[in-house]
Order: C-alpha cells, then structure tokens, then sequence
C-alpha cells in the first residue's frame, strides 16, 4: 500500500516536472517560483505569434524518442520478432497508439504502451522534424 502511494506520488512528480519544463520550453520563460504567482501574472495562451508556437499534438502526426536500454512492458523485456531488444525508436501517435521500431526497422503498435506512458519518459521536444526519415536519421537509425 505505501510503496504503490509513492510510486504513484513520484510518477505524478515527474509528469509535473516534464510538463513545466515543456511549458517552460515552448513559451521561452522561466518557470514560475510559486502557485500563486499565476493568478497575478495571468497572460492569453497565445500570446505568441502563430509561426513563434511550438506545434501542438495536433499539428503533428506523432512524437518519436530514443530508447537504448531493453524496454521492459509488464514486468517482462520486450523483444521484436527478430530478436532485437534494445536500441528501439518509440513512436507516440496522435491517435494515443505507441509504436516501436527495432534497429532492424520493424515497427510494432504496442497496446500496453500509450501517451502518458510516453509523457512520463519522454524529455521536452527539442526538434520538429518535417518527414519520418528525417527524425529517424536524426535519431541514429
Ligand atoms: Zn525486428
């Protein structure tokens, strides 16, 4: 009971975290000290210029990351048909899907993954790619 409450504590600590500093990130700002701050400071969303905003989920067909280490889904090492099992690309679809794709370029929907899983493990957006072979070459694959 207490170690399941503070992994869940620690989890919603860092999607917290992930998710001031992707705010922090796409509006240029630092984060803000307190809470309370905001209501004081309380500005539009889009007080930027539509070409200064970072594209949101929607203007993108998905996210992609790196992840080197094996991947472990429900306790077990996930493995692609191929044997592979580490150095995957992880794809987070605008539809919630996550998809993988092992170094040998087999891409797999895993259903037991989705976008919190994603949000929870990805760091902040640092770059748009205009096709999927070019994040993918930026990836290293
Ligand atoms: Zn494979």
């Amino acid at each position: 009971m207490f170690r399941r409450r503070s992994r869940i504590d620690r989890e919603f600590r860092e999607v917290q975290r992930a998710g001031q500093a992707m705010l922090a990130a796409a509006s240029g700002r630092s984060l803000p000290e307190a809470p309370t701050q905001a209501a004081a400071s309380a500005e539009p969303a889009d007080f930027l210029p539509p070409d200064f905003r970072a594209p949101s989920r929607q203007d993108v067909s998905g996210f992609m990351m790196r992840w080197d280490p094996p991947l472990v889904i429900d306790g077990e090492v996930h493995a692609c048909h191929c044997g592979a099992y580490r150095n995957w690309i992880v794809f987070n679809m605008r539809d919630d899907s996550v998809w993988l794709r092992c170094p040998a370029g087999h891409e797999t929907h895993e259903p037991c993954l989705d976008t919190g899983w994603y949000n929870r493990h990805s760091g902040p957006v640092d770059r748009f790619h205009p096709t999927l072979e070019d994040g993918l070459r930026h990836l290293d694959h």
